[in-house]
């Protein structure tokens, strides 16, 4: 049993929570390398293995690793063929080296609104921002929500437009009986160092189109692997991977708990979208809980001063991403309606990082606590 924590003051603070989680399985791993070999060498066992796991537990016919999260949705921009002078439609509320990748590439991104409130793209929005150019569309899994992937892949599939789903966010969440991932055309995973499933760095890239899949490896295939996991990293996933089912349902049940528990008059509001836990058989995974911020009337904080606080406390809340078209210069991108929603999240969205949510009951009891007394 923990021991109470508490901050400079004497007031309670949660237990600060550390990660990556280094348990025995990690411990066995890195013993059973030492004595192999395989953490020094270019070739063994894990890499084959990881991506023999990865392709079961998402149901995917190929599994690409690679470096980084990043590389893998430049993998897959790569893969449809995405070009200069091409387009690239994502939410404007996404991923900063999303937006970089298009660029890198000589495309432009087409930035369209999110939903209400929710850090995902409106599909709504999609037919305004079609062109003849339109390549590819990023569709992110952010903060808790699933990305209407069904509906944006309905409304690119009849255009011929390649889905890539970035699922780095949500390794372990299943919507309506399929993994996170497997559901665009390609799906990326990021193995970075706060991921659900780390490894410090790393990346995977997973489709069951073999076309795609082809244009991957021969374009990382230069006699040497140029965009690599190595063989230790692919030996601490392993475990991870295993972990990942059991791990999800723990943070799911944490983030129900600490929702139930929120005054109403929070200034804190779960920003999730609610709707997959009414469809069945969907798991959302969390590697950061979203929340719209609101100063309570009378309050001394602002959203930045409200984290800083909550920080002292050992409560690992954060603004959340800029709104892409507020950080970027116009001649970057192009739109084609407003982003009223996209501006709101820039102004208001908080997250909480995820480690705090494999704590155990009384703790997430103390998490809301704590928020309900600050702000
Ligand atoms: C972390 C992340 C990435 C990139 O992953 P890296 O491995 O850090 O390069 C891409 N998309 C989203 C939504 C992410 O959260």
């Amino acid at each position: 049993m923990n021991s109470p924590a508490h901050d400079d003051f004497g007031r309670d603070a949660v237990q600060p929570v550390s990660w990556p989680i280094a348990d025995d399985s990690i411990r066995d791993v890195f013993a059973k390398m030492l004595s192999d070999g395989s953490w020094g060498r270019y070739h063994g066992p894990h890499c084959e293995s990881l991506q023999t796991a990865l392709a079961d537990f998402h149901s995917v016919e190929h599994v690409m690793l690679c470096s980084s999260g990043t590389s893998a949705v430049e993998l897959a921009l790569r893969a449809a063929k995405v070009e200069p002078g091409d387009e690239v439609i994502l939410a404007a509320y996404d991923y900063k080296a999303n937006f970089a990748n298009v660029l890198s590439l000589g495309a432009t991104p087409v930035l369209v609104d999110t939903l209400p409130g929710l850090p995902i793209l409106d599909p709504t929005q999609l037919p305004a921002a079609f062109s003849s150019k339109t390549r590819a569309i990023i569709c992110s899994h952010l903060h808790g929500s699933f990305a209407r992937i069904d509906e944006v892949a309905s409304l690119a599939r009849q255009r011929g437009i390649v889905v890539i789903e970035d699922a780095c966010q949500t390794a372990g969440g299943t919507l309506n009986g399929r993994a996170a991932g497997s559901i665009g055309d390609i799906g990326v995973l990021s193995f970075g160092g706060s991921k659900l499933l780390t490894a410090g760095r790393g990346g995977a890239v997973l489709t069951n189109d073999a076309m795609l899949a082809q244009r991957i490896r021969l374009y990382t295939q230069r006699g040497n692997d140029a965009y690599p996991l190595s063989e230790m990293q692919a030996a601490v996933l392993l475990p991870q991977l295993q972990q990942l089912p059991h791990r999800t349902k723990l943070r799911l049940t944490n983030v129900q708990r600490l929702l139930q528990q929120l005054a109403p008059d929070s200034p804190l509001q779960a920003a999730i979208d609610p709707s997959p836990l009414q469809l069945g058989n969907s798991i959302p995974a969390f590697y950061k809980l979203a929340f719209r911020y609101t100063t309570r009337a009378g309050s001394k904080f602002d959203r930045e001063s409200f984290c800083e606080e909550l920080r002292t406390r050992n409560i690992p809340l954060d603004s959340a991403f800029p709104g892409l078209h507020r950080i970027h210069s116009q001649r970057r991108f192009r739109t084609a309606e407003d982003l009223p929603n996209a501006d709101l999240l820039h102004e208001n969205l908080i997250t909480l990082h995820h480690p705090i949510l494999l704590a155990d009951a009384l703790e997430i009891d103390k998490l809301a606590a704590v928020i309900n007394a600050t702000g």
